[in-house]
């Protein structure tokens, strides 16, 4: 099973991937941990990214590439692998083609977590983290006992500025525009697969694991 994983922020697409990929006995394969293990093993390419990361500046493309391309060569992908946070555009899925094509491979399927955009407001703007412990509660889903307070440790709990709720919708908006052209060069390859991300964590990992059984030996 090789597989790309695509969804919108707050649609819980860290936690779908580690419970597909463990469902599929692949590795998950983060763009997020090729860059840390890059700049803690003090690679070339992990040099590289860190001078462009502590300039505040986006990661060129052709080093995340290269980054790709010496973790999908490494020997746990021979099974497969599921690809969180790559590609994030046309042209990195071309780059992409071209690292499995070198490979001998070809990627399977990619599934694209759906959710609506007013429920991931919501979900996303409740949320209320402790100052002191940093547990996140929910305003409506995970009421902590005394408004306001942790129960945990006693801290004082606040919105963080990312769940505003006109910084969720900035960044839907972002995500959409951004990852519409992607999901329709997948479309048009009919390789897309697309579910409903609404619901609990279990449900979601359910439909995730059957919309993607078919593929489980391509
Ligand atoms: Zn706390």
């Amino acid at each position: 099973m090789r597989l790309v994983l695509v969804g919108p922020p707050g649609a819980g697409k860290g936690t779908q991937a580690e419970f597909i990929a463990e469902n599929f006995g692949i590795p998950k394969i983060s763009t997020g941990d090729i860059f840390r293990a890059n700049v803690s093993g003090g690679t070339d390419l992990g040099r590289l990214a860190k001078k462009y990361m502590d300039a505040g500046d986006l990661v060129p493309d052709e080093v995340t590439n290269a980054m790709v391309r010496d973790r999908l060569a490494e020997s746990d992908t021979v099974a497969g692998f599921l690809l969180d946070g790559f590609p994030r555009n046309v042209s990195q899925a071309y780059e992409l083609d071209g690292i499995l094509g070198d490979l001998g491979v070809a990627l399977g399927v990619v599934l694209d977590l759906n959710v609506d955009n007013d429920e991931v407001v919501r979900r996303l703007s409740g949320r209320r983290t402790c100052k002191k412990c940093g547990h996140v509660w929910h305003v409506e889903y995970d009421k902590p006992d005394a408004d306001g307070v942790c129960d945990r440790c006693g801290g004082e709990l606040y919105q963080r500025d990312d769940d505003r709720p006109e910084t969720v919708r900035h960044r839907l908006e972002v995500y959409g525009q951004q990852t519409a052209p992607l999901i329709e060069f997948y479309a048009g390859r009919k390789q897309l697969v697309e579910i409903d991300a609404l619901g609990t964590v279990e449900d979601v990992t359910e439909r995730a694991i059957a919309a993607l059984t078919p593929f489980a030996d391509a």
